[in-house]
């Protein structure tokens, strides 16, 4: 009889069950998760966990669903700070009269790192590990993300008109290149070109994001047939739906993510996915403001990647991908007119590995799977809300809300602790945001 080699690791993490991603559709029982550094070193049973490895730690979740921690692909992080500033408005009435005055008048360094870090807060406590966002002054909410220790894709704006950031689409360019150099071999952050939608940039910039993407492998982030009246009014000016005007440029492709897509003939399904673009569905925004709804069961039955986001908290108006996930499963299935549309697994793939896909990251995140980096969560099944556990799949897209995350660990290292935030001094936080509640209230009374 030989004895197993025992190996030294950093963390285990017992599992009462455990939701790996890969293979797909599975709920394994009694699972460890071995931490090495910032790696998932073995996923295994616990028995065999006990033969193999000695860690100087061990966390015991007994009444836990331990799973890759979730990847909401589409936001604006800093809008969080005008959460609940305007509601119940057309996408262009609340962009227009609202939420563009707003940030010309508030929009810089301070409120994006304050902004920032609210939204990771939020993402934080309710399972979020990766973010993506497109917003203004992105090297503020890189080194925002960086020092919490959150991962990222940071996408820099691309408009034809000038904005805080920049006085136009040369200086946009210009910075974002040097924004891309700068955090490019970096783990936590994925710097990215977004321009912000066909109708606010002209075909020359979005040949030159082409080209850049192109040069430096930096994934592309559009907004993309959000609205009927954005293909109707495009239609209407180019003879071209919007799809079709960015085949045309070049920009769809395997590092193209279109975010909304809630209009989709048949060209369009066709042209998204010959060309390996991803979707990036966030059914939330596109339900409050009227906007229209994503066919996702149709899209992934073509063969398109569709992951999820929540879109900025100003037009949600939360950052919880465990609401997301239900609404979308909800509406998928309404939408295809098949309850069996975007089951609880799929849901779940939606949140996770199509996301790192999305990102250009699916060879390390996404999944737990030994070797990839160590970005894991675990939900709290104990409540009477989540009784009796028959499957804890169902559970986590159908009944849970995101408060239910009781841990998370992004490289290894905990974030969320029994439902605290390690990372993210709260109190403080909150007495920064009620400052810029108030100068936001006494501008709005004016
Ligand atoms: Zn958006």
């Amino acid at each position: 009889m030989t004895a197993d080699t025992i190996t030294a690791a950093d963390i285990r993490i017992n599992a009462r069950w455990l939701i790996p991603v890969e293979p797909e559709a599975v709920v394994l029982e009694h699972q460890a998760v071995i931490i090495q550094g910032d790696r998932i070193a073995a996923v295994v049973s616990q028995a065999e966990a006990d033969r193999r490895f000695r860690t100087r730690e061990t966390i015991d979740l007994a009444h836990h669903a331990v799973l890759p921690g979730l990847i909401n692909v589409h936001g604006h992080a800093a809008m969080s700070l005008f959460r609940g500033l305007a509601d119940d408005l057309p996408l262009m009435t609340w962009l227009n009269d609202h939420i563009w005055p707003a940030e010309g008048a508030f929009v810089d360094e301070a409120f994006i790192a304050d902004g920032t870090q609210l939204a990771m807060a939020e993402m934080l406590r309710t399972g979020t590990t990766t973010f993506s966002d497109m917003y203004f002054f992105p090297e503020i909410a890189a080194q925002a993300a960086h020092d919490v220790g959150m991962r990222a894709q940071i996408s820099f704006p691309l408009l034809d008109f000038p904005t805080a950031w920049g006085s136009g689409p040369e200086e946009y360019l210009s910075k974002g290149a040097a924004f891309i150099e700068q955090w490019q071999d970096n783990t936590y952050i994925t710097p990215a070109i977004g321009p912000h939608a066909p109708y606010t940039v002209s075909d020359e910039p979005l040949t030159q994001a082409v080209e850049l993407s192109a040069a430096t492998g930096a994934p592309i982030q559009i907004h993309l047939h959000e609205t009927q009246f954005e293909v109707v009014d495009a239609t209407g000016k180019n003879g071209q739906r919007p799809v079709a005007r960015m085949a045309g440029l070049g920009l769809l492709g395997p590092n193209t993510q279109c975010v909304h897509m809630t209009q989709v003939n048949d060209e369009d399904l066709r042209a998204v996915a010959d060309s390996g673009a991803h979707v990036i569905h966030c059914p939330e925004s596109n339900l409050k403001l009227a906007s229209g709804l994503c066919p996702v069961q149709r899209l992934a039955d073509a063969g398109v990647n569709v992951a999820i986001g929540t879109d900025g908290a100003a037009s949600n108006n939360d950052l919880d991908l465990f609401g997301e996930l239900r609404t979308a499963a909800m509406i998928a299935k309404v939408v295809a007119g098949d309850a069996s549309a975007l089951s609880a697994h799929q849901a779940l793939a939606m949140a996770t590995l199509n996301g790192a896909k999305a990102i250009g990251r699916d060879h390390e995140l996404g999944s737990l799977v030994a070797g990839k980096l160590a970005d894991i969560i675990a939900v709290d099944l104990s409540d009477p809300f989540l009784q009796p556990v028959y499957d804890p799949a169902s559970h986590l897209v159908y009944s849970n809300h995101g408060r239910a995350v009781s841990h998370s660990w992004i490289n290894g290292v905990p974030q969320l602790q029994d439902g605290k935030l390690t990372r993210i001094d709260v109190a403080d936080l909150m007495l920064r945001v009620d400052s810029w509640k108030q100068r936001i209230r006494k501008q709005q009374a004016q």
